[in-house]
């Protein structure tokens, strides 16, 4: 059986370290994050089977994000759980409005939180994520974190591999470097813009072994964009 890896997004270190017994007891793979930027991130790194997400987070809401990944075609298969120590109602049903699947009110044991994870997961799981992204014989899998060309796989780091499957997302669309660092770094991170040009370099030259570095184009002025037109 796949490992569930469960990424908890919360900026309560409490709250997150409370988990870390009881979720390897049940086998459970836990992934960290304190603020979106940084589940952003984790989510582009590799897939989560499930996010638990708190409502109340520096900067975006819970629920901001929740809608965010429900309307992506990436993440919208990932069930989310909301936390939050409100306990309302009218929170609860916004939660469920935006495509949150379970709703668990604060504080909560964490023998429960397993128990509905689990829930969650048993009636999720027929369509887990297989969500590959394929441009002519170029395929990424989300879930393997695989690149291969012709079945052959493509050696890449994370950072090239976030970038390739954001391009792969939004093909023939330009985007600036401003755009690239926000999407695949997550914003609210100070990493300056050439850093951009060094990975799309490494993804060219992963890319090129396979004569497959002309996807990604250099739109000057402008910035880069994936494009499978010749
Ligand atoms: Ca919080």
């Amino acid at each position: 059986m796949l490992e569930q890896r469960i990424l908890i997004v919360e900026d309560e270190s409490a709250i997150r370290e409370m988990l870390h017994i009881p979720f390897h007891k049940a086998g459970f793979i836990l992934e960290e994050a304190a603020d979106i930027s940084e589940a952003r991130v984790k989510i582009f790194n590799q897939m989560p089977s499930l996010i638990l997400l708190d409502w109340m987070l520096p900067n975006i809401s819970g629920i901001e994000f929740a809608h965010e990944l429900k309307r992506n075609a990436q993440t919208k298969e990932i069930p989310i759980i909301m936390l939050t120590a409100k306990g309302e109602e009218t929170d609860k049903v916004r939660g469920l409005e935006v495509g949150a699947d379970d709703y668990v009110t604060k504080p909560f044991s964490p023998r429960e939180l397993v128990a509905r994870i689990k829930a969650v997961l048993r009636r999720t799981v027929t369509h887990s994520h297989t969500e590959k992204l394929e441009i002519r014989d170029l395929s990424l899998d989300l879930s393997e974190h695989r690149v291969t060309i012709s079945d052959t796989e493509v050696a890449m780091g994370p950072t090239e591999f976030r970038l390739l499957q954001f391009f792969m997302s939004h093909p023939e669309k330009v985007y600036s470097r401003e755009q690239v660092l926000n999407h695949v770094w997550g914003g609210n991170v100070y990493i300056e813009e050439r850093t951009v040009d060094v990975h799309i370099r490494r993804l060219r030259k992963a890319l090129a072994t396979y004569g497959y570095d002309h996807l990604i184009q250099t739109v000057r002025g402008v910035g880069y964009r994936l494009s499978a037109k010749e």
